[in-house]
């Protein structure tokens, strides 16, 4: 791992983005949170704020080189955008994880960080009902995008909310001081309910049931270890709670870098594409899907500005609806069968599978 004080090309100019559309942040402020978490608060320079304007819930993706690789990890920001003056992100170590543990070790104050902008959909509607209780569930490290939202309702918002925080143990709580202070001075609408292994063992069916007894009918936000988000989430769906309250954020690293294979070309399509609209919004599109090109390829290569981040099917950034015809996922590590079913997709990793294909960016 490069341990040096700038992880990036420390002569590439810091408003500029990079070939692969990165830009350079310089790490403001590092704070201890526990013994295996630590928030980094990033300075983003003038030039650069409109492109890092971020909503409650969203990540930002870093790159940093490993043994030869760019490994690309994302990173949920614990700030919000309405009390905080530059974003935070906060990265908790994973036992034998290698961008984890370097965050952790290595980078210091004044280090800088290829950063890709924000990115995600684990965000409030923009017309959320404001008298709808917000329900959060946030298991360990996955408190993160929670407590970014956490704080921007209760800067901005009347809703009540109720914050379900489980972890490993008491020493293992990121963000409890905050958190005191924040159920203190909003007492009439925020409660916090800690769950701790330690005491009361993982979270059951059982557990949630009881919790959500006299919290139905809410919007839901889930985040954390897997076992922890899928007890949740099925306890939710069985209690008949409408999937499109419950939203989900999972954490996963991408699969490393393939090396380049020399003389390959990209898989034939099993049926190429001979028109491809795009909605995005509010407008409708129609394109050439050129054979081999992944759909986001295909959207930039006609000037269209879709979301996007890792481009390694990892964060969900470029999720889109298939709503007329069919594409085929070269990688998938973030969509539910589910959602797989529901006809998303992700269009970094799309390519085309049947003649007459159109998608939809959500809002
Ligand atoms: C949208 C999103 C937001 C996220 N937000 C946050 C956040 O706010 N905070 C946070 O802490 N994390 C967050 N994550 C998770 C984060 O991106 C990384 O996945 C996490 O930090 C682990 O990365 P790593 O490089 O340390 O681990 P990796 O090196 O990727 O290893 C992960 C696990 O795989 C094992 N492993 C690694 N290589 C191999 C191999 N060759 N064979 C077998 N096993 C292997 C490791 O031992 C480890 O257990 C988020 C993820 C997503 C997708």
């Amino acid at each position: 791992m490069n341990t040096g004080t700038s992880i990036c090309d420390p002569s590439a100019p810091a408003g500029a983005a990079s070939a692969t559309g990165s830009f350079r942040l310089q790490v403001a402020a590092v704070i201890e949170e526990t013994a295996d978490a630590r928030s980094l608060v990033l300075d983003v320079p003038r030039e650069l704020r409109e492109r890092f304007r971020y909503k409650p819930g969203q990540f930002l993706s870093v790159r940093v080189p490993c043994a030869g690789q760019l490994l690309t990890r994302c990173y949920s920001m614990a700030s919000s955008p309405l009390c905080d003056p530059q974003p935070k992100i906060t990265v908790k170590r994973v036992a034998g994880g290698r961008v984890s543990n370097w965050m952790n070790q290595q980078v210091q104050v004044g280090d800088w960080l290829e950063v890709l902008p924000p990115a995600g959909h684990f965000c409030l509607a923009a017309d959320a009902d404001e008298q709808r209780p917000l329900v959060l569930f946030a298991g360990g490290s996955g408190i993160t995008p929670v407590f970014s939202i956490l704080q921007s309702v209760l800067h901005a918002g009347h809703r009540p909310v109720t914050l379900v925080y489980a972890n490993r143990d008491e020493a293992s709580v990121i963000f409890k001081e905050p958190l005191q202070q924040l159920a203190r001075t909003h007492e009439q609408r925020l409660e916090v309910l800690h769950l701790l292994d330690s005491v009361q063992g993982f979270v059951t069916p059982t557990q949630v049931r009881q919790l959500l007894r006299l919290r139905r009918g809410g919007e839901y936000f889930i985040c954390g270890p897997a076992p922890f988000m899928d007890t949740v989430e099925s306890t939710l769906l069985a209690l008949g709670e409408p999937r499109q309250a419950i939203h989900v954020e999972r954490f996963a690293s991408p699969p490393d870098p393939r090396p380049p294979v020399q003389n390959s070309s990209p898989p034939a399509p099993a049926q190429p594409c001979q028109s491809l609209t795009v909605e995005l919004d509010g407008q409708s599109h129609t394109l050439a899907w050129r054979p081999g090109e992944t759909l986001l390829q295909s959207c930039r290569a006609a000037g269209l500005e879709v979301p996007a981040s890792c481009e390694e099917g990892i964060c969900g950034a470029c999720m889109c609806r298939v709503e007329q015809g069919r594409t085929r996922l070269a990688s998938n590590a973030v969509l539910s069968a589910q959602e797989l079913a529901d006809g998303w997709t992700l269009a970094c990793q799309s390519h085309a599978d049947a003649p007459l294909v159109r998608v939809r960016f959500p809002d």
